[in-house]
Parts: C-alpha cells; sequence; structure tokens
C-alpha cells in the first residue's frame, strides 16, 4: 500500500531522513517510535506531501507521490491537482489544532467532502453523523471545536479525516498534548479502525498501545530506520542497541 524507497530529506545542511525504505501493506498499522528530532514527524509528512523528500520515492499503491517519472528516470514535481488528489488518498491528525475554531463539529466533519469532493450535502452529514456516532460524539455534532474536551476535539479531528474516506490514516502523536484520562478514548478509536482493517501509520510514544495494536514497529533514530519487527519481538528483544536504549528510557 505504500512503500518508501530511500527516502532522504534535508533542512539546509541538516540531513533529517537519510535514505528510508520501507513497505507498509494493505490493513497493517505500523508504529513509528524513536527519539525526538529522529525524523518521525518528517517521515510522515514525506509519505502525504506535506513536506517534499529530496530523494527516492514514495509510492501509495501505484501513485508515486508528488513527483512523476520522466523516462530518462529522472523525478519531476508533479502537477498540483495530482499531489492533492493523492493526498487525497490519506487522512492525517496531528498532535492537535486540527479543528476548525470557527465552525461546528458537523461543519468540521463535511467540509472536506461537500467542499473538496463537493458531495452532495444532505449525504455528507448523513455520513457525518454515522462518523460522530462511531467516534463517541453524536451528542456534539452542533458543538464548537473550544467547548470539547481535547479528547473530544482529537475524535472529532479522526471523523473529519475519515470524512473524505482515506485509504491509510497517518497520526502523528495524536495523544501527547492530552491529559492522561483522556489518552484512552481516542486510542480506543484508533484501536477500532485497526480493528476494520485500516492501513495506518502512528507515531506514538505510547508503547502500551504500540504494543497492542501495531503490527510492526518502526524505530527511527538520528535519520536512519535502524529496526523494524513486530512488537513483541522489539520490545522484548530490540535487535539495536540504539532501540535497546531508548526502550529502557521510555517503556
Ligand atoms: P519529535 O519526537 O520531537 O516530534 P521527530 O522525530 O518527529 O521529533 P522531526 O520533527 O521529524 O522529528 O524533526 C527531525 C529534525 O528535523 C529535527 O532536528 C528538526 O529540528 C528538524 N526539522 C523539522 N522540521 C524542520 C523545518 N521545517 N525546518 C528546519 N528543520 C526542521
Ligand atoms: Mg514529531
Amino acid at each position: 500500500m505504500i512503500r518508501a524507497i530511500n527516502v532522504q530529506k534535508s533542512f539546509g545542511q541538516l540531513q533529517v531522513l537519510k535514505g528510508i525504505d520501507v513497505e507498509i501493506a494493505r490493513g497493517e498499522v505500523m508504529a513509528v517510535i524513536g527519539p525526538s528530532g529522529s525524523g518521525k514527524s518528517t517521515f510522515l509528512r514525506c509519505i502525504n506531501f506535506l513536506e517534499e523528500y529530496d530523494q527516492g520515492e514514495i509510492w501509495l499503491g501505484d501513485q508515486l507521490v508528488g513527483y512523476r517519472k520522466r523516462a530518462n528516470g529522472t523525478l519531476v514535481k508533479d502537477r498540483a491537482d495530482r499531489v492533492t488528489a493523492v493526498r487525497a488518498r490519506m487522512g492525517m491528525v496531528f498532535q492537535g489544532f486540527n479543528l476548525f475554531p470557527h465552525m461546528s463539529v458537523l461543519d468540521n466533519v463535511i467540509e472536506g467532502p461537500t467542499v473538496v469532493q463537493r458531495r452532495p450535502r444532505d449525504e455528507a452529514i448523513a455520513e457525518a453523523r454515522a462518523l460522530l456516532e462511531r467516534v463517541g460524539l453524536r451528542h456534539k455534532i452542533d458543538a464548537y471545536p473550544e467547548t470539547l474536551s481535547g479528547g473530544q476535539q482529537q475524535r472529532a479531528a479522526i471523523a473529519r479525516a475519515l470524512a473524505m474516506k482515506p485509504e491509510v490514516m497517518l497520526f502523528d502523536e495524536p495523544t501527547s498534548a492530552l491529559d492522561p484520562e483522556l489518552v484512552g478514548e481516542v486510542l480506543d478509536v484508533i484501536k477500532s479502525l485497526a480493528a476494520d482493517g485500516m492501513t495506518m501509520v502512528i507515531v506514538t510514544h505510547e508503547m502500551g498501545f504500540a504494543r497492542e495494536v501495531a503490527d510492526r514497529v518502526m524505530m527511527m533514530d538520528d535519520g536512519n530506520l535502524v529496526e523494524i519487527d513486530r512488537p513483541s519481538t522489539m520490545f522484548s528483544n530490540p535487535s539495536h542497541p540504539r532501540t535497546a536504549e531508548f526502550l529502557r528510557r521510555v517503556l
């Protein structure tokens, strides 16, 4: 479903991704762990081309993300409408600040379907109701984001991303801005997506959650993918010293 081949990215002199190779299967849940500054967010943002990678390729199914290939093999930046189209196949949820503050929960959820996808409003509303039911927010449909708890806001943000019917969901530390008692309700929604077979890439510091939900975990360090394995294996018997050291600090 997602294939990264030798993905490299620099900010000025600083090389942040040093050649990431990974393949994520349809229906797979991949957790991304690693120390602060190791390139986790940058990698996630490269997947949906919020960040332009400088080298390598990222494929979503049979679509090259952000670039097209010339006959001689060189990559050139793709047309904006095609970048938008491939990005629309991926939903993304960040740490916070996901919702439009001046819109009700319902309007947040139907914004993408009606404005971007130009689908009929009543159809979008019916789907939004079902999605909000699913994330436990049916009763907050007319509320404004500032009146919601952090956990409710994140669940609304997930519903909003799902409203676009993405093939892949990308999460960047979706619970790290939340009070501890609100973390569980957001993780439960993500768990239910996993149970439904959603393909997901989740940057997380929640090791218990990664262990429970992820099919595999990739450990990043200093712009490299240093280890990738099933969570049971990696957490009990890490093969790379950097993973062992990182896990000792966080577990
Ligand atoms: P954290 O766990 O703190 O979120 P991370 O693994 O997500 O860290 P990234 O945000 O990907 O790390 O950042 C990797 C490196 O790239 C860091 O050194 C960061 O300072 C740098 N960086 C990220 N975005 C930019 C940017 N827009 N301009 C310059 N440097 C950046
Ligand atoms: Mg980050």
